[in-house]
């Protein structure tokens, strides 16, 4: 680690042992609950299937009977049969349910219809293409656990057992502003000296990945005053704050004064790149976070250290991101004295390319890859080498 420098971990170790989940519950249709975190754990009142019942468009046999039966009824999914007669079959549609006294389904296929008798050209077995109740979900099993976030296919899971409606934690609110005297929104002309405030999209749309229930306030203009007022509102409205720029030592940095007028900050230099400044602090009851201001620099700042703070705070219980060990299609021999997240991209070979500039200032290295590389202090990386590669697949939740 760099002098002076705190390094990622112990960064984020720090936001983390701050980061209580939102204790709120609320309890929503499973309909609507897909994205949200689950705040208790469910059981299954019931099997699923409930029933027996066809894997299969067929008929449903006893296999001792043989190879020539009647085919005494048609039982259709959602319509329970009659109890089949010896000598009989029951032609049979997938899902449903298996008469009494059948032990086998066989499949249409394999078979030929004659009259009113159906022929079986395979031998079933007993057990063939029947879902056994319970072979899913058991009565009294848990299916989803507490602190997970419900992808379509749990709220479907949920549905398959009866549960219309699901206690999830609220939505955390983020409030987020952009400071910069120089920041222009897309739409309005662009002044000389003047830049677009890139970052308010860029963080507005991390934010509502994340789930978070978004209060924009927008640019504010480089004053202590102005940085003061938006602060004590964006408190009173939010559970946390994330702010681009003005965390530097500049003359036009006002955010640490500020957050230090109304409440409590602790900057930090971290021992990353791009990165470096953090700050982290509290203003009455919502926490607060500034990003630095180079776009690339808040980008990978709200990947690492903003987003598992939003995903605890709401609960999630797995927060860190899985790196996958890739191979490095690039040599990359001066590196930082810091640990660096370098823009990269899979290539068609299976390995990964290098964004040619690494520069904080060019957000397009960010588009244009597909993750990160987690790059230790100080280590060379050679062409061939594996190295630590966090995709945006899992970083995007
Ligand atoms: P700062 O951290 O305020 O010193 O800003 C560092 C750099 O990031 C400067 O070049 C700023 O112009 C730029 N910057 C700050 N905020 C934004 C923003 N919202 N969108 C795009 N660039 C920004
Ligand atoms: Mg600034």
């Amino acid at each position: 680690m760099s002098q002076g420098l705190l390094s990622v971990d112990e960064a984020l170790a720090r936001l983390l042992a701050e980061a209580k989940p939102v204790a709120e519950v609320e309890e929503i249709p499973t309909l609507d609950a897909a994205n949200r975190i689950l705040a208790r754990a469910q059981t299954s009142t019931m099997d699923v299937p409930p029933m027996d019942n066809s894997a299969m468009d067929g008929y449903a046999v006893r296999v001792a009977d043989g190879p020539r039966l009647k085919v005494a009824q048609k039982i259709m999914a959602g319509a329970p049969g009659e109890p089949l007669v010896a000598g009989t079959a029951a032609r049979i549609f997938t899902g449903a349910p298996i008469p009494a006294g059948a032990d086998a389904v066989i499949m249409q296929e394999n078979t030929t219809s004659e009259g009113s008798e159906v022929i079986l050209k395979t031998s079933p077995q007993p057990g063939d293409w029947i879902r056994r109740a319970g072979s899913d979900v058991k009565k009294g099993g848990e299916i989803l656990p507490a602190g997970k976030r419900l992808l379509p296919q749990d709220t479907g899971l949920a549905a398959s057992v009866g549960i219309s409606t699901l206690p999830v934690f609220r939505k955390i609110r983020l409030g987020l502003f952009f400071t910069g005297d120089e920041l222009v929104m897309p739409g309005e002309p662009l002044p000389p000296g003047r830049i677009y405030n890139s970052n308010r999209f860029t963080l507005r749309g991390l934010g509502e990945l994340f789930g978070c229930e978004l209060h924009d306030y927008g640019i504010v203009p480089d004053s202590l005053e102005a940085t003061r007022e938006v602060l004590r509102r964006a408190a009173a409205e939010c559970d946390v704050i994330v702010t681009s720029g003005g965390v530097s030592v500049g003359d036009a940095d006002f955010v640490k004064p500020a957050v230090e007028a109304e409440g409590k900050l602790l900057m930090w230099r971290i021992a990353m790149k791009p990165g470096r400044p953090l700050a982290f602090g509290s203003v009455q009851k919502a926490f607060f976070i500034g990003l630095p201001g180079n776009p690339v620099s808040s980008f990978v700042t709200f990947l690492i250290f903003v987003r598992p703070f939003l995903l605890r705070t709401q609960g999630l219980t797995a927060i860190h991101p899985r790196s996958i060990p890739a191979r490095a299609d690039f040599d990359w021999l001066e590196p930082d004295a810091r640990r660096e997240f370098l823009r990269v991209k899979w290539n068609a070979q299976g390995g990964l390319d290098l964004y040619p500039t690494q520069d904080s200032a060019v957000l397009t290295s960010t588009s244009w890859a597909h993750g990160l590389v987690d790059n230790p202090a100080a280590q060379p990386i050679r062409k061939g080498e594996l190295v630590r590669f966090l995709p945006y697949s899992e970083l995007y939740w």
